[in-house]
């Protein structure tokens, strides 16, 4: 990442954002303190840098979407990440996402489907030793470094990905929305044992398709 172009007006606009986050009740110290230091700007293609830190979700390559902020706080504070978790992120996309989990210690493993996203996204999250990044269907998650402490899934799943839950450790969270193409409901699942989870809705939400084997097959 080149945090040359982090400028102090970028730094002042991500307080800002900061400020408005915790107005939204994100209160997780860790997280503000890494929504505080990433350079949102820098994921964003050119044409959208300077609405960066806006609470919006925007336009990157290949019609996808980087998501809102409040979207990526509130996700990842639902996960309570600790220092040495490790992650799964199914739709990598900008790569902002797996950005703050490294920020905060997690061991990120991140899955992209879209080759020129993969590419882009591994290239300005190089400069993190704790982020891996693949190209594939993540809807088959990533099975050779199973078990996860925690699964986030940054796209719309039409149901349950069973096959996710599986790679949970027990105690492990999976956070997903889930529902049709236009809105879709977060839920978040805890492994209870070898083959039970339970689950709670947290509200509406709407993400690009989640399409690969076990979603939309678009
Ligand atoms: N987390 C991203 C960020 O920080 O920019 C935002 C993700 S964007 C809302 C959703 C991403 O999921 C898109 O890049 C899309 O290509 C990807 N995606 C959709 N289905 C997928 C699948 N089966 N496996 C991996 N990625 C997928």
């Amino acid at each position: 990442m080149n945090t040359k172009n982090d400028t102090y007006k970028h730094k002042g606009q991500r307080q800002r954002l900061v400020q408005l986050l915790e107005s939204k009740n994100i209160r997780d110290v860790n997280l503000l303190k890494a929504i505080g230091s990433v350079p949102r700007h820098l994921f964003l293609p050119k044409d959208f840098e300077q609405r960066a830190y806006e609470d919006n979700a925007l336009p990157i390559d290949e019609e996808q979407t980087i998501s809102q902020p409040y979207t990526v706080a509130f996700q990842t504070q639902c996960l309570n990440i600790k220092p040495g978790d490790k992650v799964l992120e199914i739709g990598t996309g900008s790569g902002y996402q797996a950005a703050i989990l490294a920020e905060m210690g997690a061991t990120v493993y991140t899955i992209e489907r879209i080759e020129k996203l993969y590419n882009k996204a591994k290239k300005i999250l190089s400069s993190y030793k704790n982020v891996f990044c693949f190209l594939g269907d993540g809807t088959m998650g990533l099975p050779e470094n199973k078990p996860y402490n925690k699964i986030i899934v940054t796209a719309a799943a039409p149901h349950t990905p069973l096959v996710l839950i599986n790679q949970l450790c027990i105690g492990g969270k999976a956070i997903i929305p889930i529902g049709n193409m236009k809105n879709q409901k977060m839920i978040i699942f805890t492994k209870t044992d070898e083959n039970t989870f339970s689950e709670k809705e947290l509200g509406d939400f709407r993400f690009v398709p989640l399409i690969g084997k076990y979603a939309w097959n678009l």
